[in-house]
């Protein structure tokens, strides 16, 4: 795989293109693709240059609310359809520097808030797998270009599980990082104590390099820092091969499915999952995570809080769209908010100021950031016992276009198994782990914070048992060729 899309884009970008024009005109990934247009960037002086070659001369998506220069960086949004970046992401330019070349910019729900990128405002994207249904969200556009073979990888953001959920959905690897380890710089805000840049992939070493290219501390974003290495980790890094960075068989914690609401095909594959960790020689352990109930609530409540402090500065002043006429700067602000923002954006941004309202914040906004300490609490004791936890992505397969058959309430209950994780700060990855009845299923591991090596090196494991694919009718696009 990886020697074709080293040389298609030097060789052939034209034809590159025109491939990805036919096959995106029906799942609609992109919402700009212009594969030339950084094609000619030296590659930048990178220490690990060598360590990851991998990386050289392949074409990325990024999701279109992280900055790449001379790109639009719209969000999905009418606010800020017209918007073009001025800078690069450092997660950007430090792939770029590692030699790989962004071609384009992906579909999303607007401002990444949702679950299935028909919140966008710009455009639409279904699944590549069946389109008749949702691709997932908000990292959609980035899920569905990677599972149709548009690119090798794309960049997503991860909220409240936004790189890993459309990952499930499409039948691809989505990692999600430690908070903090990768630079926010130009990452757009939705939610600042959560959000963090991840990578999707059908391929584990590229998704490795990849996550230890665009990690460590930054200078222009003071929350960043470089990922704590131990030994145990250092252990993880030389992989599964060796089973067992203690000294025993890794340890997975698992849920009881029971009580998880799961569907049969959901339930049925995680069973089929744990049974093939045993097979691999994992010890298999269940936990409780009792504080899994609080989760959805506790993460709605945070992320709309931040939102609508972050989403502030969205007022027709400074960038983005402006009315033709108003009367007053009061009636500039309500115009281009009211014009600007889609139906969730306004409902998320109500929400985030009624749980900040005076009088209520003890109720609301302070209860949610001890429940949080909770669960992250609970999370510690868990990895007391076992080294990683094995649960279902999302409740559920990919839904129908139109929220017929999940509701927008269902879709955000369901994040559950996703956002303890940005809760928590913990690493988690997404792996494929089956196609009943024609549509993806994915599984999630989560780790200890830095636990990244660990994911990476269970989910080679599991590869071994069962390999992604691509979605049925898409190859890479060399067929025109
Ligand atoms: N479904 C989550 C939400 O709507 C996903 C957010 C994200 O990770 N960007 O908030």
């Amino acid at each position: 795989m990886l020697t074709f899309w080293k040389n298609v884009l030097e060789n052939s970008p034209d034809a590159y293109e025109k491939a990805v024009r036919a096959r995106d005109a029906r799942i609609g990934s992109f919402l700009e693709f212009n594969p030339t247009r950084h094609l000619g960037n030296a590659p930048g002086e990178v220490a690990s240059a060598e360590k990851h070659a991998v990386l050289a001369g392949l074409p990325f998506g990024v999701k279109d609310n992280i900055a790449v220069d001379g790109f639009r960086l719209s969000c999905g949004s009418r606010i800020l359809e017209n918007f073009n970046s001025p800078y690069h992401a450092t997660a950007v330019q430090r792939l770029i520097d590692a030699g790989a070349v962004p071609v384009g910019k992906t579909n999303l729900d607007e401002f990444g808030m949702g679950s299935s990128t028909d919140n966008s405002a710009l455009g639409s994207t279904t699944n590549p797998w069946n389109e008749d249904y949702v691709v997932g969200g908000s990292s959609g556009g980035s899920a569905a270009a990677v599972a149709a073979g548009l690119v090798p990888f794309a960049l997503g953001s991860d909220t409240g599980g936004s790189v890993r959920q459309p990952a499930s959905f499409c039948g691809v690897y989505g990692l999600k990082p430690t908070y903090g380890t990768v630079s926010r710089f130009g990452l757009v805000a939705y939610a600042s104590s959560l959000d963090v840049i991840g990578a999707i992939s059908t391929d584990l070493d590229v998704l490795q390099a990849v996550y230890e290219v665009i990690s460590g501390a930054d200078p222009f974003d003071q929350t960043s820092m470089d990922p704590v290495p131990s030994a145990s980790h250092d252990a993880d890094a030389a992989g599964v091969a060796s089973l067992g960075y203690r000294g025993k068989s890794p340890c997975l914690g698992v849920l009881k499915p029971e009580q998880l609401e799961l569907s049969a095909e959901v339930a049925e594959t995680y069973q089929t999952c744990l049974e093939g960790f045993r097979s691999l020689g994992y010890e298999v352990k269940e936990v409780s995570l009792s504080m899994l109930e609080y989760v959805a609530p506790v993460y709605y409540t945070i992320a709309t809080a931040e939102a609508s402090a972050n989403l502030a500065r969205y007022n027709g002043v400074r960038y983005g769209l402006r009315p033709d006429y108003a009367e007053n700067p009061e009636e500039l602000v309500r115009l281009s908010r009211d014009q600007g923002f889609g139906a969730e954006v306004k409902l998320r941004i109500l929400l985030g100021t009624y749980v900040l309202r005076s009088g209520f914040q003890d109720q609301y906004y302070l209860r949610a950031q001890k429940i949080r300490t909770a669960i992250r609490t609970d999370f510690e004791a868990s990895f007391g016992e076992v080294d990683m936890i094995l649960t279902p992505t999302f409740p559920r397969q990919a839904f129908r276009h139109g929220g017929e058959d999940m509701s927008p309430f269902e879709q955000k209950q369901a994040d559950k198994f996703t956002a303890s994780a940005n809760l928590a700060g913990i690493p988690a990855l997404s792996f494929p782990a089956g196609v009943p009845k024609g549509l993806p299923v994915g599984m999630q591991l989560l780790a200890p914070a830095f636990g990244e090596p660990r994911l990476l090196a269970a989910a080679r494991d599991y590869a071994t048992l069962y390999k992604p694919e691509l979605a049925p009718g898409y190859e890479r696009p060399a067929g025109e060729q």
